[in-house]
């Protein structure tokens, strides 16, 4: 570990654990394994973690406290389930509160197996989370440098699997709006976003053969409906969501109009949307909590 150029802040949560793989978290903190002399910090503070470490199993108050968390740490960020509870929902998994492992909220990166984990089996998760980490700092910043030579193309059905983790990346913010439940996006398949290939267009942003943002539509009589134009979360504010949407308006010629509907709670997307000439013709309601926003522009 001498050789990290960082030290690795982790924050831990409990999601709802027997306490054991708490104790054996806190236990590499004590002098006998003392983690800290290897330079790793253990914050309170997500806005500072790099590494996002989870005990226990996901039940529908932890859900939520979980997303939170993840969404305020900075990207690139990694996320550890500790022990059987938070890596598939362990003895708990049946229970009928339980949703499963860390992997129904967040992406998981590195799973440490054990009832109860052992120190040695956290501190070598937490020890290859500093890899992923490593690596993602890299791939992040080589992309960084080359952001200007991004290629904006049509996407084929092959580049679905990397749609949709995008997708999952690119919509946490609106599960912490909205609730996981009510954001189709995170709710979609592999496989419905396939047979989404052969009514939709699709197009993708893409840096060195790496994909960092999408967006679709399908043209419906004379208006083409566009949606999900999404970049993923380390490269936004550099004008690629722009670039995305303009690429997807071009690819429906003929339509005299172009429509996008968004929930009513998405404030910075419904401002983003006015600046790019879209105006909200209509509300309506969608669930008892959320409304949607029909985004209009007309085709010159
Ligand atoms: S994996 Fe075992 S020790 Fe850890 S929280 Fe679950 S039941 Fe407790």
């Amino acid at each position: 570990m001498a050789g990290f150029k960082k030290s690795p802040w982790i924050i831990h949560y409990d999601a709802s654990s027997c306490n054991g793989c708490d104790i054996e978290t806190l236990a590499c903190l004590t002098p006998l394994f003392d983690v800290e002399r290897l330079g790793v910090v253990n914050t309170g503070n997500p806005k500072h973690a790099d590494i996002f470490v989870v005990t226990g199993a996901v039940n529908e108050q932890s859900k939520s406290v979980i997303r939170n968390l993840y969404e305020q740490m900075p990207e690139p960020k990694v996320v550890v389930a500790v022990g059987a509870c938070a890596s598939t929902g362990g003895i708990f998994r049946q229970c009928y509160n339980i949703c499963g492992g860390v992997d129904c909220v967040i992406p998981v990166d590195v799973y440490v197996p054990g009832c109860a984990a052992r120190p040695e089996a956290i501190i070598d998760g937490v020890v290859r989370a500093v890899g992923v980490l490593e690596e993602r700092h890299r791939a992040m910043a080589q992309i960084g440098d080359r952001i200007d030579q991004t290629q904006y193309l049509r996407a084929e059905k092959s580049d679905a699997p990397q749609i949709l983790a995008l997708q999952y990346v690119a919509y946490q913010p609106d599960a912490q709006v909205y609730g996981e439940a009510n954001v189709p996006p995170l709710q979609q398949t592999l496989e419905e976003l396939e047979r989404d290939f052969e009514r939709m267009v699709f197009v993708k942003a893409e840096v060195n053969g790496r994909l960092i943002g999408s967006a679709r539509g399908c043209a419906n009589r004379q208006a083409a409906e566009l949606s999900r134009v999404m970049v993923h979360p380390y490269f936004q504010g550099r004008g690629i969501g722009h670039l995305l949407l303009t690429k997807i308006e071009l690819a429906f010629p003929g339509v005299q109009s172009l429509q996008i509907v968004i929930g009513n709670k998405s404030e910075q997307n419904l401002r983003w949307l006015q600046r790019q000439g879209y105006q909200a013709v209509q509300t309506e309601p969608s669930t008892p909590a959320t409304t949607t926003v029909h985004l209009h522009k007309e085709c010159k």
